[in-house]
């Protein structure tokens, strides 16, 4: 038994390393999926995307189409999260293992890997090659690997949010993971409510910027000292979840809370720290523009919103701004809100508006004095 259900420093580098820690593939040993799926429903597991959707009812819903494709998302989207390559490089025969047993279970052909170019591609295109060798699959599941460069779509939000299957590499690792290991086993980890794990991608200003593993229902104060973080002059003014996904919270909320699907929803894990000399005018310019590179420009409110947005903000920054600026901000946001078309843009835009509001005083203050109230970090 593992002591760690995803994260483990041991990386299978061949098949045969895989066939020693795991077995064989799923499909070629589980042949009848409906009491896989009843124990699926039990250990309920959610995709880490923004739709956190039941794995069970994705897989337990018939699908008519042979010609379909799975997607498996590793192009790692999300801002300060790091799992993707993580993933990759750890254990690839797993996502191949357990994606193929998806696609055997939802009666899809074709399954579709979705990297970053700068992703070790290598690692995965030898992985199917080993694969293929050992189980001669390659006439009933076509496998390719794609990257921003070769794909026949722009890989980007609004293309997945509207594809049918659609899945986070993290949960189908976790689905490889809790298919072999059972649902005993699987149970041993987590909570009644929340089996298994959820991998934290901590950044931002602590000591120990890092990807950890955590048990559904660990509490967050241990996760935070997992951060290496330690209490001291509340020196930590706000932490990010979900990667810039959620409204920001306090360290002190963070504490009363568990990682579970119910008291967070922590999405993708990502955690940010942010210190308390942090300028917050800065913070949310940097989301601004990673939302601005993310969107797929299709639509006013999101393509010319974060422009406007970066350009208010910028004018407060420099301190060439008045009230009219911050209102015009404010404004940008809104339209934003109530007019992008994608899930993960709105709860951006959320975010975005949620931070403006905690920390008004450092707008108000660089309105007034020109100046912003922390411009520079103290290392
Ligand atoms: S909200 Fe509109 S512009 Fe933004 S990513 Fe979605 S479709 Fe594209």
């Amino acid at each position: 038994m593992k002591k760690f259900v995803l994260y483990n420093n041991y990386a299978t580098k061949n098949i045969k390393d895989f066939k020693d820690n795991f077995g064989d593939y799923l499909y070629t040993t589980i042949n009848e999926y409906d009491a896989l799926l009843n124990e699926l429903k039990i250990a309920n597991i959610f995709t880490k995307d923004v739709y956190r959707k039941s794995l069970y009812n994705i897989l337990s819903n018939k699908n008519n189409n042979y010609n379909q494709t799975l997607i498996i998302n590793a192009y790692s989207f999300d801002y300060l999260v790091f799992k993707d390559k993580f993933f990759i490089n750890n254990n690839p025969h797993l996502i191949l293992d357990s994606a193929i047993l998806i696609a055997k279970i939802l009666n899809i052909k074709n399954i579709d890997i979705l990297i970053r170019s700068y992703y070790n591609k290598e690692i995965l295109i030898n992985t199917i090659v080993e694969a293929e060798d050992c189980y001669k699959f390659e006439n009933e599941i076509n496998i390719n690997i794609y990257d921003e460069n070769n794909y026949k779509e722009n890989i980007n939000i609004y293309f997945l949010e509207r594809q049918k299957y659609v899945l986070d590499l993290e949960t189908v690792i976790q689905f490889g993971y809790f298919a072999h290991m059972g649902l005993d086993n699987f149970s041993q980890y987590g909570n009644d409510e929340n089996k298994g794990t959820c991998l934290i991608s901590f950044s931002g200003d602590i000591p120990n910027v890092d990807l950890y593993e955590f048990q559904f229902g660990t509490s967050f104060n241990e996760i935070i000292k997992a951060s290496g973080y330690i209490y001291y002059n509340n020196d930590i003014k706000c932490v990010f979840t979900n990667g810039f996904l959620n409204a920001p919270t306090t360290l002190e909320s963070l504490n009363n809370k568990s990682l579970s699907y119910e008291d967070i929803n922590i999405g993708n894990g990502g955690v940010c720290f942010i210190a308390e000399n942090r300028c917050m005018l800065r913070i949310v310019m940097k989301i601004i523009q990673f939302a601005k590179s993310v969107s797929c420009t299709k639509c006013m409110p999101c393509n010319y919103g974060f422009n406007l947005c970066e350009y208010y903000l910028n004018k407060i920054i420099l301190g060439q701004s008045n009230n009219n600026d911050y209102k015009n901000l404010l404004n940008a946001v809104e339209m934003i809100i109530k007019g992008s078309s994608c899930l993960y843009i709105y709860n951006i835009a959320k975010c975005i508006i949620e931070t403006i509001k905690m920390f008004e005083y450092e707008f108000i203050y660089a309105l007034d004095k020109k100046i912003t109230l922390y411009s520079f970090i103290n290392k």
